[in-house]
This record gives C-alpha cells, structure tokens and sequence, in this order.
C-alpha cells in the first residue's frame, strides 16, 4: 500500500490526486479498491477514467466528491471548489418538476426567487429543455431527465464536474447528441471534467487525455493524450483508432488476470 505525506499542490490543477489508496471493509473481508493513484487534473481539463466493471473508477470519483474518505494519500481541489457529481440515474426528485429540480441547488446557495427563475430558464435553455421546465421526471425520457441532472448539477455553479457513466444507460443515438451538449456547455464554460466510463469510444469521443485502471487493485496503468480536433465524431477514423488503441490495452490488463 502507498501512502504519501506531501500536500498535494492544488493550486497547479482543478483535481489532485497523491497515492490514494482506498480499503473497504475490516479483517479477512477487506477489498483493496484503490492502490496509490496519483493524478493531477488541470483546470479546463476533460479526462476520462476507463476500466474494467470493479476496478474502482465509482470509488475514485465518490472520494474526489467528499463521499468517502481515502484510506491513504491525498486529495486535493482549488480553494473553494465543491465538486458537482452526476451519475448514471438521474437521481430527480420524481415529486417535483423539472423546474423544481433545477432550482434546488439555487435554493441552497440562497439565490432570490426573482434570481433564480431566470437561471432555472437559462439553465433549461443551455441544455435545450426550455419548454418542459413544467413536466415531472416521469414524463421525459432517459436523455432528458440527464439534461436535468446536468442542468441541476451546473445549478451549483461549480467549476468541476465529476460523472459517473452518466450516460450509459441510453441509447447510441441519444448519448451521441448528449456528448455534442456535454463538449459544448464544457467549452463555453471552460469547466473540468473528470468522466468515468467503460466504453472506450465515448471516452475517445471526449477526452482530453484518457486514464486507464487496472483491476483489483485499481491503479493507473496506462494514459494517452487525445489530440482529435474539436468538434468530434463519435465515427470518425480518428476517434475509431484512439478507441482501438485503449481496447488494446485493456485486454492486454485483462489477460494479464487471466480472465
Ligand atoms: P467500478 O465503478 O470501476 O465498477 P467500484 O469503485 O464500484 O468499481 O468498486 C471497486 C471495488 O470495490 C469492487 O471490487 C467493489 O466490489 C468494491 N466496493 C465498492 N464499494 C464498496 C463498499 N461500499 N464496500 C465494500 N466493497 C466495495
Ligand atoms: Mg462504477
């Protein structure tokens, strides 16, 4: 196990990550999810954390988010950063309407109701919702309701975003048209991006640089930086051949265990 005594140098990236290590459970039932991960993500940034199911990725985005606490190492974020998390449910509250979702977070920071009726329609706008801000989760479809949980998580005004598969229970076509939405509100807003995910071309299609997990122990085996123009294609050669170069090596992992 490794565990570090520097202070993360926070101020040199939007995410730091030093010899993280996380242990579940107590005795002979003990899970070593996490193994030293060290990462540095710098502002403006959009990574992709890929991996084989189990090897940890929910772990590492729940102890950046402040859910869970590390079992070693450091985590560290740029003064004042409350990072917003979004994942594969969109985890609405089903009594209140899209409005009502998206207005939660205001409440919270203590916006006034004059205030916050003009950012819940901006915020409907930006992620193409703005006639539906009346309906209730149950009434929209599995992309709309992640516009929702995205537009309640930029509600929160933060500068970081941590997502966890958020769009892996959607159908191809409708994840494609929410990767053009993610790509251009994370532009415009110049936000960080830390995104989990086991499907090699979506993390192709968005990245900035691509991180690999191992399994059991979870570290970091392998990255690659994404140089593909912006906008991107989901289809293009280019994304194609990244893809295939990041399924290379997770089965090259997963042989390696023998599975
Ligand atoms: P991933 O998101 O990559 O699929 P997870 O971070 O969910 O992986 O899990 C990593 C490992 O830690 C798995 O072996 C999982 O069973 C274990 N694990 C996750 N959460 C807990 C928990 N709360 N208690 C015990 N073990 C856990
Ligand atoms: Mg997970």
């Amino acid at each position: 196990m490794t565990s570090t005594t520097t202070t993360p140098r926070s101020a040199t990236g939007a995410v730091a990550l030093r010899g993280v290590t996380k242990v579940y459970g107590r005795g002979d039932g003990t899970v070593l999810a996490l193994d030293g991960v060290s990462l540095d993500v710098s502002p403006g940034e959009f990574v992709c954390l890929v991996g084989a199911s189990g090897c940890g990725k929910s772990t590492l985005l729940n102890l950046v988010a402040g859910l869970d606490r590390v079992s070693g190492g450091e985590i560290a974020l740029g003064p004042g950063v409350n990072p917003g998390l979004m994942f594969q449910e969109s985890a609405l509250f089903p009594w209140l309407t899209v409005e009502g979702n998206v207005e939660v977070p205001l409440k919270l920071r203590g916006l006034s109701r004059a205030r916050r009726r003009e950012r819940v329609a901006e915020l409907l706008r930006t992620v193409h919702l703005a006639d539906f801000g009346r309906k209730r989760p149950h009434e929209l479809s599995g992309g709309m309701r992640q516009r929702v949980a995205l537009a309640r998580t930029l509600a929160l005004e933060t500068p970081v975003l941590l997502m966890d598969e958020p769009f892996g229970a959607l159908d191809a076509m409708t994840r494609d048209i929410l990767h053009d939405e993610l790509e251009r509100i994370w532009s415009e807003r110049q936000l960080t991006v830390l995104f989990v995910t086991h499907n090699v071309r979506e993390a192709a299609r968005l990245a900035d640089r691509i991180i690999l997990l191992s399994s059991r122990p979870g570290r970091i085996i392998w990255s690659t930086r994404v140089d593909v123009p912006r906008p991107r294609r989901i289809d293009s050669p280019e994304v194609a051949a990244i893809a295939a170069e990041v399924t290379d090596r997770l089965r090259e992992e997963v042989g390696r265990h023998g599975r």
